[in-house]
């Protein structure tokens, strides 16, 4: 007879073997703590999920870590980095077809916890690839687009950047000034004029997804432009160097002097500054996660630190409760934003999401991970 899911659960649960019972009450054999998954975190990821984390995880370790310090103090990013996670599947991930993963949001955001656990400019790269740009492509792109760009862009062939930020309007995009005009001379062609600052892989984009009003309409409307169709002198994407943060990131301008863009390769139905948003939106998701793997990496070189450090009769600093404390503030913070970016990707992908949820997530975790790691400094 078909049981309820209750009864088969508590079967389930009372002939696992560490488990006995006493009349209604479970005892369980004692349950050893984890400093690395405090609230039991890995219980509520499916295998699939783990195996995900594991493969990202070792990659990030093995591969991306040694090459970590070099990128930081030189600012040279190695786009093959890119190629390497498009090879794992790591690259637009939860996306559906065109040689995308197609994971869960929880999984997506497992990926990017282990990169930033080794650094946040190599997070940065792999978000705007992966959720601004080709997230973007996905949501709002014609089939064409899709077709086009994103098998390429899954492998970390074909490189992508997010055109929002603009010198004069940061926080106001709504303001942009860069303009999508019918082309003088091309038919079928917008020409695209103004500049955009800030930007995250622009040096080495391929194609560049550019956020511009309409003359026509005044509305924002999102374009692809591809680097190697742009005449001589209509796009140039310096650099900018010397950041103080996120150093391992390539991060430049897009400067635009009558770019002909073909048509076909504005997003067709997409109006005002719900595009960029909901491409950002995801990116925030990402942020969420990614803040509490750095921060899970900086408890761990502390702990391992105040450990093997010895002071005052040679005790290691880990037995005095002021350096006790610290780690675990820190640790509770990293379990519990662990749990609160768990629910919001299980709420994303179950249709349940409100955009405050992310900025919630976002803004709590990153908080936590800046105060947490700035004690151990
Ligand atoms: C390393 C790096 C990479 C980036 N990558 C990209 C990218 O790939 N694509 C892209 O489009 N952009 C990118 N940006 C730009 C980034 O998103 C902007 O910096 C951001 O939108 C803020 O704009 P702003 O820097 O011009 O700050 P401003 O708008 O000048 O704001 C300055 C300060 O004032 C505060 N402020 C502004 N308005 C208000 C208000 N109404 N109330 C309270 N406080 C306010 C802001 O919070 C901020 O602290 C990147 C930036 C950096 C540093």
């Amino acid at each position: 007879m078909f049981k309820p899911v209750a009864t088969r659960a508590a079967q389930r649960f009372t002939s696992a073997p560490h488990v006995a019972t006493l009349g209604r009450r479970y005892v369980h054999a004692p349950i050893a703590f984890d400093w690395k998954d405090p609230l039991g975190a890995s219980n509520l990821y499916t295998e699939e999920e783990l195996a995900i984390a594991e493969t990202a995880e070792s990659y990030c370790q093995e591969r991306m870590l040694p090459r970590v310090l070099e990128a930081y103090r030189n600012e040279n990013y190695d786009r093959k980095i890119l190629e390497e996670m498009g090879e794992l599947g790591l690259l637009g991930s939860t996306i559906e077809g065109y040689d995308c993963a197609g994971v869960s949001s929880v999984a997506s955001g497992l990926i990017t916890r282990a990169v930033e656990r080794v650094d946040s400019g190599y997070r940065s790269g792999m978000s705007v690839q992966s959720a601004l740009v080709m997230g973007g492509i996905d949501e709002f792109g014609t089939a064409e687009q899709k077709e086009k760009y994103l098998p390429g862009m899954a492998k970390g062939k074909i490189l992508g950047c997010f055109g929002l930020t603009e010198p004069n309007h940061g926080s106001d995009p709504g303001s942009m000034e860069s303009m999508a005009k019918p082309h003088p001379t091309k038919k079928g062609y917008y020409s695209l004029s103004g500049a955009k600052t800030w930007i995250t892989n622009s040096p080495i984009a391929d194609v560049l997804l550019i956020w511009a009003k309409l003359q026509e309409t005044g509305k924002i409307r999102g374009f692809l432009i591809e680097r190697e169709k742009c005449p001589p002198g209509t796009l140039d994407t310096p650099p900018l160097k010397n950041k103080n943060g996120l150093r391992a990131s390539i991060t430049g301008m897009v400067q635009m002097d009558e770019v002909p863009v073909p048509q076909e390769n504005m997003f067709p139905d997409v109006e005002g500054l719900r595009g960029p948003f909901s491409c950002l939106n995801t990116a925030r998701y990402g942020i969420a996660w990614g803040t509490i793997g750095a921060l899970e990496d900086c408890i761990a070189r502390a702990r391992e630190y105040a450990l093997g450090r010895t002071q005052f009769k040679n005790n290691p600093i880990a037995k005095y409760q002021l350096v006790q404390k610290k780690l675990s503030d820190a640790t509770t913070d990293a379990a519990y934003g662990i749990l609160a970016a768990y629910q919001v990707g299980r709420l994303k992908d179950e249709g349940k999401l409100a955009p405050e949820m992310i900025s919630m997530v976002k803004r709590q975790n990153c908080d936590r991970a800046l105060v947490n790691a700035r004690k151990y400094v």
